[in-house]
C-alpha cells in the first residue's frame, strides 16, 4: 500500500527520482547490494565499495547538491528537508539500489544536540565540518561498569585553564575505526548528585592525544567495536556542549535521537530480509513446511506493523515534536523482531546453519577474523539488538513510566 502524501511531495518524489538516475555514477548500483547494509558486518564487496572512486563521486554530487545532513536547518548547511521528505530520498535511494550518504553519529545524534543545547559559536564551528566529514564521530558513553546507568559515568574531566583533561575509560565503540572525534560523558564534578555533575564533550580522537583504541571481537567474526583507554586527553573547553555539568540533558537530547533515528524508514531493509527470506525457504524445500509458512506470515506482518510504527514518529516529528517515549516502543518491537528473524533463517537453513564458510576475514582488524553467512550473521548479531541503544529492559521500563504513566521503579542509586 503506498500512502498518498499528496501533490507537493508526488512532485518532490519526481524530481528525487530524476535527480538520483541523472546524477548516480553508472555503476555504482552494481558495486555491492547497498540495501542489505544490515548484514554488512564483515561483508568484504560493502567495505570495497566504501572506498571505491564511484562512491567517493557520488558522495561529492550529494555533498554539491546540498543533500547530505538534508533535514538539517538551511542555515547550518541542510536543506531544512522535512522528515518525510527525508524518509522520500531514503525510498528512492533504496529503490534504485544506491546508498544514501550520511554522517552516521555526527548527522543523527552530534549535530542535533549542538543545535539543541550549543552556543552560536559552537554551531558555527562543529556543524560545517561534520557535513563535510572532516569531523568523523563515534560515541562515548558506556564504561566498563556503566552502561544503562548512564548516569553513573565514571570518568574524569578535569578542566585546566581553558582545556579540559579526560582519563578513564569506554567500551562497546560501534565504528570506533573510522572516527577521529567521539563525543563522550564525562564527570566533571564528583560531588554533584550523579546526573549533574556531568560534561558532554567532542574530543579529538587519537593517538596524539593520548587515546589508546583496541579492537574488541564479536560473536560474529567481526571487529566493529572499540574499547578505549583515555589518558589525560586534552580538549578546549569550547568543545563543552550545553556548559560544564551541563551534559545530561545533552545527552538526553543525543538519546532522543539515536531511538528515533532510522524508525521511519527500518521497514525498507526489513521487507527486503523478508523477501530474501522467502527466497532461502524456497532454496531450502521448506516453503510448504506449515511450521516455516506460519513464521514467515509472522515475519511479513510484523514488517508491516513497524512500517505504520515508523510512519507514526514520522507524523509526530511532520507535527513539529521532538521523538518522544513511542520511540522506545519502536526500538523494543525492532529488537525482539529481528532477533527472531535470525531465529527463522537458521531453523530455515537447518543443519547448515552450524557450518560457516570457509574464509578468514575480509578486513581484518585483528588477526583471526572470519567470516560468516548473511543468515549465521543475522541470527549471531540478534543478540545485540535488545542490547544497544538502550536495552530491552530499558525501553520497557521507559514505556511503563512515560507513556503508561505507571510508578517510578526503585532505584538503587542515588540521585
Ligand atoms: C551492537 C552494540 C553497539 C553499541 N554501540 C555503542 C556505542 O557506539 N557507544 C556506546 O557508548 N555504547 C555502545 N553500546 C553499549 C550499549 O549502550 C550498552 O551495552 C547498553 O547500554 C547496556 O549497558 P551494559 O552493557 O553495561 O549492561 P548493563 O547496564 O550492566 O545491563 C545488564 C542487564 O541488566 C539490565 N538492566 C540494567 N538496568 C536495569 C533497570 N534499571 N531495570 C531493568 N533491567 C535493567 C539490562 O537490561 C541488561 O539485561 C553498544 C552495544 C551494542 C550491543
Amino acid at each position: 500500500m503506498e500512502l498518498d502524501l499528496g501533490p507537493e511531495l508526488e512532485k518532490f518524489r519526481e524530481e528525487i527520482r530524476t535527480w538520483i538516475a541523472d546524477n548516480a555514477p553508472e555503476g555504482l548500483a552494481d558495486l555491492t547490494d547497498w540495501n542489505s547494509s544490515g548484514f554488512a558486518s564483515g561483508n568484504a564487496s560493502y567495505e570495497d565499495a566504501l572506498t571505491s572512486p564511484l562512491y567517493a563521486q557520488w558522495s561529492d554530487r550529494l555533498l554539491a547538491a546540498g543533500m547530505i545532513c538534508a533535514s538539517w536547518p538551511k542555515e547550518y548547511g541542510g536543506q531544512d528537508w522535512t522528515a518525510i521528505q527525508n524518509t522520500i530520498f531514503a525510498e528512492e535511494a533504496f529503490r534504485a539500489g544506491v546508498p544514501t550518504v550520511n554522517r552516521g553519529f555526527g548527522e543523527s545524534m552530534v549535530g542535533p544536540s549542538v543545535m539543541v543545547n550549543g552556543s552560536q559559536a559552537q554551531k558555527d564551528h562543529f556543524l560545517p565540518r561534520i557535513i563535510s566529514a572532516q569531523d568523523i564521530y563515534c560515541q562515548g558513553f558506556s564504561e566498563p561498569d556503566h552502561g544503562s546507568d548512564l548516569g553513573a559515568v565514571a570518568t574524569r574531566g578535569i578542566i585546566d585553564g581553558d582545556e579540559i583533561i579526560i582519563t578513564g575509560q569506554k567500551v562497546w565503540t560501534s565504528q570506533y575505526y573510522r572516527a577521529n572525534m567521539i563525543f563522550v560523558l564525562v564527570r566533571t564534578d564528583t560531588d554533584a548528585p550523579k546526573h549533574r555533575g556531568i560534561s558532554y564533550v567532542l574530543l579529538p580522537f587519537t593517538a596524539e592525544n593520548g587515546v589508546d583504541k583496541r579492537p574488541l571481537r564479536q560473536i560474529t567474526g567481526a571487529a566493529e567495536f572499540g574499547h578505549e583507554y583515555f589518558d589525560g586527553s586534552r580538549a578546549p573547553i569550547f568543545n563543552i556542549i550545553g556548559g560544564v555539568n551541563n551534559g545530561w540533558r545533552v545527552a538526553m537530547t543525543t538519546l532522543g535521537h539515536e531511538r528515533s533515528g532510522s524508525a521511519t524508514i527500518a521497514y525498507l531493509q526489513h521487507e527486503k530480509e523478508f523477501w530474501e527470506l522467502v527466497d532461502l525457504a524456497r532454496k531450502h524445500g521448506r516453503d510448504k513446511d506449515p511450521v516455516v509458512r506460519q513464521q514467515l506470515a509472522w515475519a511479513y506482518s510484523h514488517v508491516q506493523v513497524i512500517r505504520f510504527l515508523g510512519l507514526r514518529i514520522l507524523a509526530q516529528i511532520a507535527a513539529g515534536k521532538e521523538p518522544g517515549p513511542e520511540a522506545s516502543m519502536t526500538k523494543l518491537f525492532r529488537s525482539d523482531f529481528q532477533q527472531r528473524l535470525g531465529e527463522i533463517a537458521v531453523h530455515i537453513e537447518g543443519p547448515e546453519a552450524l557450518i560457516r564458510p570457509e574464509s578468514t576475514g575480509p578486513h581484518e582488524r585483528e588477526p583471526g577474523d572470519y567470516v560468516l553467512d548473511p543468515w549465521q550473521t543475522a541470527f549471531l548479531a540478534g543478540r545485540s539488538h535488545t542490547i544497544y541503544s538502550g536495552s530491552n529492559e530499558i525501553q520497557r521500563n521507559i514505556i511503563a513510566e512515560r507513556v503508561l504513566g505507571m510508578p517510578k521503579e526503585p532505584s538503587a542509586y542515588q540521585g
